[in-house]
């Protein structure tokens, strides 16, 4: 099933989601920025029901785990079958499965993904997939954290999200880009705006100089404040820590 807009360019970055919940996409993949770079065909999202590789009558996609244990799990066969239709649609693109033993999704991933031509994502559910699968298909795991959710759509979401807002003509000022939280190893500098006092609370004055250096230089400060206080495993890698 395809949920991708006409593309207005010959191949748009293309999201292709394996999953038992194919109805959960586009979902907040489908307003505000990633939604208007879906209609204008930046990019294209396709869904594959793993349902519809189900086996028997009741298309059955799961089965209890080999050596006993509380769960199912997702067959390794239906699996594949899923992921060959993925990559029939979409067949030059990394192939990811969302799993919390991944590695964590940084923005240094996003960006990577970013500059090739899509991803395969396998949402998992249940206790996850047949490891054979894992093997088999060679899986980049992908982890957003280390909690676990109920499936791996919403991970999904959060990677294609991350992704999405770097392409090309998503984002209109590129500067806003290179500033944001992890571009620089640094959390990002604290924002204000009008009013310029609220509840007794003043804009910092060097941000209403106009001075364009001091401005720089006091956000600069503060990135590296904040990353220290609050990230001190980004601080203790980011080269002005050393200087
Ligand atoms: N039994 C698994 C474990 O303990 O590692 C958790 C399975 S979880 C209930 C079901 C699915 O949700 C996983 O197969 C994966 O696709 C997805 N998922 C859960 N937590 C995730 C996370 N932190 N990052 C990415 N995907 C996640």
């Amino acid at each position: 099933m395809s949920q991708a807009a006409a593309p207005a360019q010959s191949s748009p970055w293309r999201a292709t989601v394996a999953t038992l919940f194919p109805e959960m996409f586009p979902g907040p993949l489908g307003v505000s920025l990633a939604g208007d770079a879906l209609k204008q065909g930046i990019w294209a999202l396709d869904t594959i029901a793993i349902r519809d590789f189900g086996i028997g009558r009741h298309r059955t996609v799961d089965d209890t785990p080999a050596g006993g244990g509380a769960g199912m799990v997702m067959r390794a066969d239906v699996v594949n079958a899923a992921l060959d239709s993925a990559t029939a649609l979409n067949g030059d693109s990394p192939l990811l499965y969302m799993s919390p033993r991944g590695e964590p999704l940084t923005q240094g991933i996003a960006r990577e993904l970013a500059e090739g031509p899509g991803v395969v994502i396998l949402a998992g559910r249940f206790e996850g997939i047949d490891e054979r699968v894992i093997a088999h298909r060679r899986l980049r795991e992908i982890s957003i954290g280390d909690y676990v959710l109920s499936g791996g759509e919403l991970a999904a979401m959060v990677l294609i999200d991350s992704v999405v807002r770097l392409l090309p003509g998503v984002i209109g000022k590129s500067e806003s880009l290179a500033e944001e939280s992890f571009e620089a190893g640094l959390l990002e500098y604290p924002h204000y705006t009008r009013p310029r006092d609220w509840e007794g609370l003043p804009i910092p004055d060097v941000l209403l100089s106009g001075d364009h250096a001091k401005i720089a230089a006091w956000r600069r400060t503060q990135a590296e404040q904040l990353t220290r206080i609050r990230r001190p495993d980004l601080w203790a890698r980011h080269p002005a820590k050393k200087a």
